[in-house]
């Protein structure tokens, strides 16, 4: 959907033009994604117009109805092929707006397809910033509103502007000097939706950013739901939510008033140009120069001209809504994105060798007004065997992992994986070759397998009993009622904190990675549980490298060297009992921050 070099607006200058190059560039971003059904949005034009005309017959047919009763002739005739004419034109009709309603599906469904894809690929520091009630609300009411648009409106419009026209042209052909006084009552119409339709877009948009606010402020609550009940904080968190939700009832209000207006205008000037067609034809006809037929049919052409103005007018503000969604759906289209777009390749059925990894040098922090959170760090780690970073809180130990996986990337200095440095390997292959454990361990909504298998779709079960194996989770799928097919809740309440951190485990073993990193969660284990914990670790450890943020003297003791970070740099590396030999604050920690070995 990101189209080339189209974001004039969305550069950091002038950021007050940004409202109006936003614009143009949200009817272009429309036009863009309605340009490759041009041929359906003429058909369907086209269904819609013959429909049209065959209601535009039915002036002139009735006109020879009227004709007809004058000079005592039958009606029959005309009165069949009148019923005939209407039949066939609501059926044309409805098959020409059938397909354009189907044209704006797909284009609503192309759209989700593209946000959705580029959601899931944003950089994490652009994650970092958004919020994700905000995400899920342009996914969810942005596309809800693009689709009103795409459907009802663009169907409308062209529908509309068909019939228009062709009631134009039969006007014209009837009496030139009445299309006249009709189209100057018309134009008016037009110059007041030029003033209206831009502030319908700003209400929009700004109903729209606060439907973003509302499920911000949702998921804030949801997030942190036991500490709001805990925190007796309901009732305020209700008002932040409905403040933000009567901001956009405000917002669309206003909307509805400004829509209101262009009614008003649209449905005066056809009374006006209804009574002045009567007034300039009444008299022409009193004067001998116009048959009453003819009137009666032109007032009929009048009211099939100015319908389609009310339609297109109605459109029209629609399609104001529209183009606010489509801006707020375009911002996250020129995000920047990672360029996956093939799945990562598994590696082969033998894994791949345990890659090392050395840091040089390295300097970052997360954001140009942030400070800097890594001072120029140097170490290495080899292939094979467990590497632990320990640390005060703080130090920067997450950010090396962060680091690795490329999720951010470095200022200074350079990272390699394997030898080589990260930012050539591709970067589906590089993130194939790590397992990666969140200090958290998330667990998905979803089954037990479905949490396994997240990392290696491929995985056979004898790959999966293998992992639960040797992250001694075999006797919790014995435990759960449904086995491997147990729902495990979207956040993991069936289980333990150390059955969820070795959950983790046994998905990230399952993608047989060449280095393993696992944030250590924090929280104390219980005593079975942290010894299958080291043991797993310990295991793992002898067939690839496991790089280990450790927070627990019982896993530092088992690893085969030790970095000890502290404010951003490495001050000492070395064994254990070799920095608590040499290191003081190593010591220190291990007396104070670490748990007790026992
Ligand atoms: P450690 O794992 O040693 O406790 P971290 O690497 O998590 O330390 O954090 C180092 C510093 O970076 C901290 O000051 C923290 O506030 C900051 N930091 C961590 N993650 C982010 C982030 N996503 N955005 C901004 N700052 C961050």
């Amino acid at each position: 959907m990101a189209t080339d070099g189209d974001d004039p607006g969305d550069g950091s200058p002038a950021r007050q033009r940004k409202a109006s190059l936003g614009d143009r560039a949200a009817w272009r971003v429309l036009l863009d994604q309605v340009r490759p059904h041009r041929r359906t949005l003429l058909l369907g034009g086209l269904l819609s117009l013959a429909g049209s005309l065959a209601g535009l017959a039915m002036p002139l047919m009735a006109k020879q109805v009227i004709d007809a009763f004058g000079a005592g002739g039958t009606t029959t005739g005309p009165v069949l092929g009148l019923s005939a004419a209407v039949m066939a034109g609501a059926l044309v009709a409805a098959a020409g707006r059938f397909l354009l309603e189907r044209m704006g599906e797909t284009i609503v469904l192309a759209s989700r397809r593209t946000l959705v894809d580029r959601i899931l690929r944003l950089r994490v520091p652009e994650v970092d910033r958004l919020s994700p009630g905000d995400l899920l609300s342009r996914v969810g009411s942005d596309t809800t509103l693009l689709r009103a648009v795409c459907t009802d409106a663009l169907a409308s419009l062209v529908g509309g502007a068909f019939t228009f026209l062709g009631a134009a042209v039969m006007m014209a052909v009837m009496d030139g000097l009445l299309l006249g006084v009709t189209l100057a009552v018309v134009a008016l119409v037009a110059v007041m939706g030029v003033v209206i339709a831009p502030r319908i877009r700003r209400a929009s948009l700004r109903a729209q950013e606060a439907l973003g606010e509302m499920g911000s402020m949702l998921d804030r609550a949801l997030q942190a739901f036991r500490t709001v009940k805990a925190s007796g904080a309901e009732i305020r968190e209700t008002a932040v939510v409905t403040a933000a939700a009567t901001e956009a009832r405000d917002r669309g209000v206003a909307a509805a008033g400004w829509t209101s207006l262009a009614g008003v205008g649209a449905w005066t000037s056809i009374q006006l140009a209804f009574l002045a067609v009567l007034g300039v034809g009444g008299a022409r006809v009193a004067s001998g120069e116009m048959e009453i037929s003819a009137l009666i049919a032109f007032l009929m052409y009048l009211f099939y001209l100015v319908s389609p103005i009310g339609q297109v007018i109605q459109s029209l503000t629609q399609m104001q809504n529209g183009l606010a969604a489509v801006t707020r759906i375009q911002e996250i289209a020129l995000l920047p994105a990672e360029p996956v777009a093939a799945p990562a390749p598994m590696p082969t059925q033998a894994g791949g060798d345990p890659v090392g990894v050395t840091f040089t040098d390295v300097v970052f922090r997360y954001d140009e007004d942030r400070p800097i959170v890594h001072h120029g760090v140097t170490f290495e780690v080899p292939a094979g065997g467990m590497t632990a970073l320990v640390g005060p809180s703080g130090a920067g130990k997450s950010t090396v992992f962060g680091l690795i996986e490329r999720f951010y990337e470095a200022d200074e200095g350079a990272i390699a994986i394997g030898g080589r440095d990260i930012r050539d390997w591709p970067l589906g292959e590089l993130r194939s070759m790590l397992g990666y454990v969140e200090q958290d361990a998330p667990v998905l909504a979803g089954t037990l397998r479905e949490n396994l298998v997240f990392g290696a779709p491929e995985a056979t079960g004898e790959e999966i009993a293998r992992a639960l194996a040797r992250t001694r989770l075999d006797d919790l799928v014995e435990r759960l009622p449904e086995g491997l097919e147990t729902p495990v809740g979207h956040r993991g309440v069936l289980l333990s904190g150390g059955e969820r951190q070795r959950v983790a485990i046994a998905r990230a073993l399952l993608r047989r990675p060449r280095l393993l990193l696992l944030d250590e969660a924090t929280s104390q284990l219980d005593a079975v549980n942290e010894l299958r914990l080291r043991e797993v670790v310990a295991e793992v450890a002898r067939e690839t490298t496991v790089l280990v943020i450790a927070h627990r003297l019982s896993t530092v003791t088992g690893a085969d060297r030790i970095v000890v970070m502290e404010a951003g740099r490495v001050r000492a590396w070395g064994t254990h009992d070799e920095l608590v030999a040499a290191d003081a604050l190593y010591r220190e920690l291990a007396a104070t921050q670490f748990l007790v070995a026992t």
